[in-house]
């Protein structure tokens, strides 16, 4: 199965780029990248444009920000429709990119949809 080496997310094979990060997809994952395990997941959106409009708006506030897609389908056909979107920061900045999100939330910049993760 290819994979994204950006957002993790799996593939079908004969896919060679993937639909959310438009990054070649390699055959395998590599373990956990470094980088991650600083990172914290905090929200998660079922929706894949509103959890890029919140990386963007929390990169816009100078988090760094992955979201890590896992399609609960195996297929990814129906993008969007049942994938979780997780959208984790850097841990330092966990307690500003909360802040953050809420007050999006609250602006009705993003829906309610989503969910925090639990802390
Ligand atoms: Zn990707």
């Amino acid at each position: 199965m290819p994979y994204c080496p950006k957002c993790r997310a799996e593939y079908r094979p004969g896919i060679r780029i993937c639909a959310d990060c438009r990054v070649k997809l390699i055959a395998f994952l590599e373990p956990e990248e470094d980088n991650w395990v600083n990172f914290k997941e905090i929200y998660i959106s079922y929706n894949e444009l509103e959890a890029e409009r919140i990386k963007a708006f929390l990169e816009e506030n100078c988090i760094d920000c992955i979201v890590r897609s896992m399609r609960i389908s195996p297929y990814p056909i129906n993008i969007g429709n049942f994938s979780e979107h997780r959208i984790a920061v850097d841990e330092e900045k966990l307690p500003e990119a909360v802040e953050l999100i809420r007050e999006a939330i609250a602006d009705e910049y993003i829906s309610r949809r989503g969910t925090f993760k639990d802390f």
